[in-house]
């Protein structure tokens, strides 16, 4: 049972019983730490904010003047192969670069900035520049996965790099500038910040309880099932019981794999079925290209075996209510904590009807 205190006159505190759909109430996220505010009962205000244009999508299968497409020519001057799969290549304007010299500032220890060696790669997904992941076959995001191993695997084994993140930014909504699918991987030397948090919590309930956090947490989940979205052999897909993000959800592989490279082929091919399965979903709800920021958390590649770290994948989408409604996270959000309307269950409740 969750509980609240109230606190009366008398400085006598009283528990009563905290009705998730119907009190505000802030939410605890175990993987970092940080909470959310929940105010259910809020989405019925009317809305005079911005409406998004959604222009509809009519993309060639191929596009001259596109840098991701086959045998089109990067700003490099580099020419992309007549790819028929995947292809990969370092990023032309990366924001991070394996040259980079070690050396460090700091000025009473409030003036601090260290240089940060590191690699940024592009991933295309598929040559096709009209296709997205929910309209690749199960065999085509297949390859794509197969790719991400081999990326985790050669950028980690790099002795500088302490970090690999793999994402996708999905959509003009999001920030992507292309619509060719495709992604990047980050991979550094300093773990950044989302990752820290995560490593921290993680690292920390291993040691007081001898037990995964995100395992711990699946048995949670499926006592209930409520906030389970799709599942398949291999993977869970559920809206997290902090989620931030109106329609916010997370892959957990089944079996505890500390990264990608802990995967059995069938567990890859699985994780290729439950991204379709999510992808497409999520075009369903709206009617819409779905936009999105997704990505994996896997264990830090410093060398150690990281059994606390448990494999799993964060999809950040921005859309509210409609194709045209977007979640901004200004105000209290930048200034306090983020903030949601619809509560998690209610949006997994919505999920489940377009996810199978
Ligand atoms: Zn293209
Ligand atoms: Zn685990
Ligand atoms: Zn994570």
């Amino acid at each position: 049972m969750i509980t609240t205190r109230n606190h009366s006159l008398t400085g006598v505190s009283t528990m009563s019983e905290l009705n998730l759909q119907m009190d505000p109430h802030r939410r605890y996220n175990p993987l970092t730490g940080e909470w959310v505010l929940v105010s259910p009962r809020r989405t019925d205000r009317p809305w005079q904010g911005q409406i998004e244009e959604t222009p509809l999508l009519a993309e060639p299968e191929f596009d001259p003047q596109c840098y991701l497409c086959p045998g089109n020519t990067r700003a490099s001057g580099d020419r992309n192969p007549h790819y028929t799969g995947t292809f990969v290549f370092d990023n032309d304007f990366a924001a991070l670069r394996p040259d980079t010299p070690e050396a460090s500032f700091n000025e009473a220890g409030l003036l601090v900035a260290d240089t940060e060696p590191g690699v940024c790669r592009v991933v295309c997904f598929s040559p096709r520049h009209d296709l997205t992941v929910s309209r690749m076959s199960i065999e085509q995001i297949r390859l794509v996965v197969n790719a991400w191993v081999a990326q985790f695997e050669d950028l980690g084994a790099k002795s500088f790099i302490n970090w690999v993140q793999i994402f996708e930014n999905r959509g003009a909504l999001m920030g992507a500038s292309n619509p060719h699918p495709h992604g990047q991987i980050w991979a550094n030397s300093s773990p950044p910040n989302e990752s820290r948090k995560e490593d921290a919590a993680q690292r920390e309930y291993y040691a007081a309880h001898q037990s995964c956090l995100l395992c711990d947490y699946l048995a949670l989940e499926l006592k209930s099932r409520e906030r389970v979205v799709s599942e398949n052999e291999g993977f869970y897909a559920l809206v997290p019981f902090w989620a931030v993000w109106p329609f916010e959800t997370m892959l957990v592989s089944k079996q505890h794999a500390t990264g990608l490279d802990g995967l059995n082929e069938l567990e890859k091919t699985a994780l290729a079925d439950i991204l379709k399965r999510v992808t497409a979903g999520y075009d369903s709800l709206f009617q819409v290209s779905f936009p999105y920021t997704m990505g994996f958390h896997q264990r830090p590649t410093d060398g150690g075996t990281h059994p606390e770290w448990h494999l799993h994948a964060h999809f950040y989408p921005p859309l509210l209510r409609s194709a045209t409604i977007r979640k901004f996270m200004v105000g209290y959000e930048m200034l306090g904590m983020p903030q949601r309307d619809i509560t998690a269950e209610a949006a997994a409740s919505k999920l489940r009807e377009v996810m199978y």
